[in-house]
């Protein structure tokens, strides 16, 4: 009996290994067909730009984080999330996070000068990655675009994570400096996640901490997490910066968050990200947010 059992346990284990082999094949044989076809949609113009609202107490709009989106003819809606990643390791990220740039500028130009912003509105967030910030000719990208577009670059904020400015410190703050003589700000994303040290955050010329929304997700049933948050606010305070909340998706998280003193939102409970139009007709119509369920608009 004993050896039966052994003899099932091996079985099971061989085909076990089998599933997992045909499993990572399977994986790697999407991941190169992903890369392939990521290739190609720049020039296919298969990509395109989203704008999540962000929102004061008021429900006013302060803000848009513009959001990059794949739809590939081929491969259907692919999560930036998995692309991302795939594009930081294959270099293909230089000419994506230039695009991204040029089409967030763009749009920020036409909503200062043609359609108007409101007063409550203070900037458009565009995310950069690593490979992107780390690259000699950043800040010449920056003012490329900058030029090229004719943008305000005073509402423009660029959004880092604390793993970039760990490396080399002297050249980040340079970079970070140039730009913040353009007037454009920045933001940490995802704070409190990473492993940046609070002493050199204080001597960048930083603007808002994001707190992350793995945090505010359990902001009610770990005390913990509140902690953080709690932590992540009086620190903002003292350092004098902003601090915005993202990934909140309920009225009670944003009531717990505003009594600790964070007046500043992201995330679904407001609203999901907009497609172009629709964050513009925000715009005209001066909407607050969240929407009232009479005028909910097409989101994705
Ligand atoms: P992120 O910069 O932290 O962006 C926030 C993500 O949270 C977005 O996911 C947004 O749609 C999602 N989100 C917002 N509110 C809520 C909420 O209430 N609940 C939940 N569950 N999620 C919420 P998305 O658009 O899928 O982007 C994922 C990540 O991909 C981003 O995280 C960012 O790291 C990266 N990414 C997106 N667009 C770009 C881009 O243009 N350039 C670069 N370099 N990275 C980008
Ligand atoms: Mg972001
Ligand atoms: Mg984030
Ligand atoms: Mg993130």
């Amino acid at each position: 009996q004993a050896d039966t059992a052994m003899y099932k346990a091996k079985e099971s284990g061989r085909s076990g290994f089998h599933f997992y082999r045909s499993e990572m094949q399977q994986f790697a044989t999407e991941r190169l067909k992903m890369e392939k076809a990521l290739h190609h949609a720049l020039e296919r113009d298969e990509l395109y730009l989203v704008y999540q609202p962000q929102v004061n107490g008021q429900g006013e709009l302060i803000g848009f984080e513009s959001l990059v989106r794949w739809l590939s003819p081929e491969l259907g809606p692919i999560s930036p999330a998995e692309f991302i990643p795939i594009a930081e390791e294959t270099g293909l990220i230089a000419p994506l996070g230039e695009w991204v740039l040029m089409e967030a500028c763009r749009q920020l130009r036409t909503w200062q000068q043609v359609v108007g912003l409101p007063a409550s509105f203070k900037s458009l967030a565009v995310n950069i990655s690593p490979f992107q910030f780390s690259r000699e000719d950043f800040v010449e990208q920056i003012q490329y675009v900058i030029d090229s577009t004719g943008v305000d670059a005073a509402q423009l904020d660029l959004e880092i994570t604390e793993g970039m400015l760990v490396e080399n410190i002297k050249a980040v703050a340079a970079k970070m400096y140039a730009l913040q003589h353009r007037g454009i700000r920045f933001s940490i994303d995802d704070f409190g996640t990473g492993y940046s040290s609070l002493r050199y955050l204080q001597h960048l010329p930083l603007d808002q901490l994001k707190i992350d929304q793995s945090f505010i997700r359990d902001i009610t049933e770990d005390p913990n997490s509140y902690e953080i948050i709690n932590t992540i606010i009086s620190m903002a305070k003292h350092m004098k910066l902003s601090v915005i909340a993202e990934g909140v998706e309920t009225n009670f998280e944003e009531n717990i968050l505003s009594s600790i003193g964070c007046h500043r939102f992201q995330g679904f409970y407001f609203s999901k990200p907009l497609d172009k139009h629709t964050a513009t007709q925000c715009l005209i119509e001066k909407k607050r947010f969240p929407l009232q369920l009479n005028e909910v608009s097409t989101t994705s």
